[in-house]
């Protein structure tokens, strides 16, 4: 998701086999009588936020060109942070996803609140493998893993991706996902505010766009109320559209006392210690 060419580079991509891909899918689904995704636990603390209106120019090849395949970072990833497992690998699809580098600015998702299908109204018709790809959100298990080739997996996997995305942005407005979210803002997790007059402001996440692939995301500073690129290129290249335009302004109006004092110190350029005039 974060090595996501915004801009269709990659979009090249093998058209062929996408269609056979398709067809694999569409065959699946109609044999595939496991996937156990329930309807239990129904979110209490769902916020009711409009479906993003996500339209997407090319749904069917999302990242296809990653710098690193999943499976290179998951299995590095399960060898360092295999430290609690009983059994192996007992850590989720989601949190090494989270983990993972230049993905800073995502929240861990309740599997709770992926569970209730009400929560991703909308979002089957947005994302290929829809599927397949709540099943490797999920870690389903399935049987019919050993049957894709690398690519094809490869190709779930960022589809995969892109979904938890798009869950990502509605999450983040519900109660839990904003605490989540809080929990980072405390640690940092998103930068802080380069303007030397900001001292070191946290920021805050922020998408100029709620539409799929039209600008990365961007960091909001409170105290400026300026928007700025994330330093690094990794977190820069995150779809704006997985965290959404509302998010920080959500933020402050649920923790106001976390709002900055606005900035009251600009810089002044200076000739030889004299202000400039406007022309
Ligand atoms: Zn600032």
């Amino acid at each position: 998701m974060s090595r996501n060419r915004v801009g269709g580079g990659g979009m090249s991509g093998p058209k062929v086999e996408i269609a056979s891909l398709n067809r694999i899918e569409k065959k699946l689904e109609k044999s595939s009588s496991s996937v156990s995704r329930g309807l239990n636990g129904r979110e209490k603390d769902r916020f009711s936020v409009p479906s993003p209106a996500v339209k997407q120019a090319d749904h069917r090849l999302v990242g296809i060109s990653k710098k690193k395949s999943f499976d290179e970072v998951s299995e590095t990833d399960s060898e360092e942070s295999d430290v609690s497992g009983s059994d192996g690998d007992d850590t989720t699809w989601i949190s090494r996803f989270c983990n993972n580098k230049g993905n800073e600015f995502f929240c861990e998702v309740d599997h709770e609140y992926i569970h209730d299908d009400f929560n991703l109204c909308g979002l089957s018709s947005q994302v290929p493998f829809y599927d397949l790809s709540l099943d490797v959100i999920l870690d389903v298990q399935s049987s019919r893993g050993d049957a894709f080739t690398e690519e094809q997996s490869k190709l779930f996997e960022s589809a995969a991706e892109n979904l938890y995305g798009l869950i990502h942005t509605r999450y983040i407005l519900t109660s839990k996902g904003m605490a989540a979210m809080l929990e980072k803002y405390k640690n940092y997790d998103f930068g802080r505010c380069p303007r030397v007059y900001c001292c070191g402001q946290p920021c805050l996440p922020v998408g100029q766009s709620d539409v799929f692939r039209s600008s990365t995301v961007k960091i909001y500073c409170p105290k400026c109320e300026d928007i700025y690129y994330p330093r690094s290129k990794l977190q820069g290249n995150i779809d704006g559209a997985y965290i959404g335009t509302t998010f920080p302004h959500l933020f402050f109006m649920t923790y106001p006392h976390l709002k900055p004092q606005k900035a009251s110190q600009w810089y002044i350029p200076r000739v030889f210690g004299f202000k400039l005039h406007k022309p």
